[in-house]
């Protein structure tokens, strides 16, 4: 529905109204209903859904890997335009373009107020699009805590730019952030999967010397390529540690990220740091983490093991927009596909499967 059509809808129709939505169902089972659009209530807002994506997370959420209640929209990287604001927010008018994030703090508990933005109310509290709330695969969202997370965006970018900062960008890009990642050093990205190409932008943004990046998959080694990494190396071709350690004249790397979640990635991440290295993991991990005692020298080797949720909020939020909109950072070739709302499913099978080159999927409601 558009603004204007919406506009002419009396109270009572506005109460009945509708939008479309995927809904998730349990394990295995999404499909684009019919629901009610949401309301905003006091420090919300709700916006119309111009472009979203899909997420590696979702795709956990659909296998049943991470567990969501059943009926509940997800997704969670939304771009839109203010359609209706609740009681108490200001600065904000109906029809600003905003972005928000992918995690949404309220801004005011002892976590975010320690800085810990993600951890919001507790471990993961952050996350709560299509986690705990409904999610944004959706053409109307509302947004909690809206003052502290709806970014506008600026009138000469356009969604297609925007719309890959909401998570991806922001949680890749905080690997090199997290590290304390310093001028010249030298870097190993593990994975080059959405999250993992722009760990390497992030790299590159903050100034490393020497970008080695490992991935068999040839789209994603292009786009490594392309997006910042000197080097790419095959798994199946190299003994990576070796590798890495002779490309770093037997050093091993400053620091080392890890970004897919598996034993064997943080491993050897691990084994690829120099002592006093920091190892800055990305991934989601299931089962069990074990770390080798000789990688780690036995606990005296001076690593650092730093982790990173998704930084979220509209300062997080404006300042990537800012790197977009002065030509640092353009993830529009990370868009590979393009369907519409009504069409998602075909999105997630496309997107699952990684069929046709597909890394990322936008989606238009
Ligand atoms: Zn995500
Ligand atoms: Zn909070």
């Amino acid at each position: 529905m558009s603004q204007s059509s919406y506009a002419l809808l009396t109270e009572q129709d506005r109460d009945t109204a509708t939008m479309k939505a995927l809904m998730f169902h349990g394990p295995k089972q999404i499909s684009v209903e019919n629901v009610p659009i949401p309301k905003a209530g006091p420090g919300d807002v709700v916006i119309r859904v111009t472009l979203t994506t899909i997420c590696g997370s979702d795709l956990h959420i659909l296998k049943g890997e991470y567990p969501v209640k059943p009926g509940l929209i997800i997704g969670h990287e939304p771009v839109g335009v203010i359609h209706e604001i609740g009681e108490g927010v200001t600065g904000y008018q109906v029809g600003d373009r905003v972005l928000v994030g992918a995690i949404t703090p309220c801004g005011q508990c002892n976590f975010c107020l320690s800085g810990n933005w993600s951890q919001c109310g507790g471990a993961i509290g952050g996350w709560k699009f299509g986690n705990t709330i409904d999610g944004a695969q959706a053409e109307y969202l509302r947004v909690p805590y809206a003052q502290a997370n709806l970014a506008k965006i600026p009138d000469e970018l356009t969604d297609e730019q925007v719309v890959l900062l909401a998570d991806i960008a922001s949680t890749g890009i905080s690997a090199a952030e997290s590290a304390d990642l310093q001028i010249a050093d030298t870097v190993a990205v593990f994975a080059q999967g959405p999250i993992g190409l722009c760990a390497t932008a992030g790299a590159r943004l903050k100034g490393a010397s020497l970008i080695i990046a490992v991935e068999s998959d040839p789209v994603r080694t292009k786009m490594s390529k392309q997006i910042g990494a000197d080097t790419v190396l095959d798994f199946n071709q190299h003994n990576i540690v070796q590798e890495i350690k002779r490309l770093t004249d037997g050093r091993g790397v400053d620091v080392a990220i890890e970004a897919l979640g598996t034993q064997a990635t943080f491993e050897s991440a691990l084994r690829v740091l120099r002592p006093g290295g920091t190892l800055s993991s990305l991934g989601v991990y299931s089962g069990k983490l074990s770390i080798p005692m000789e990688a780690f020298a036995a606990g005296l080797g001076d690593h650092k093991i730093v982790t990173t949720l998704c930084p979220g909020g509209k300062e997080r939020m404006r300042r990537l927009l800012e790197l977009v909109r002065h030509g640092r950072l353009d993830l529009r070739p990370l868009l590979t596909h393009t369907f519409p709302l009504e069409r998602i499913t075909e999105a997630y099978r496309l997107f699952g499967e990684r069929r046709e080159g597909v890394i990322k999927v936008a989606i238009r409601p």
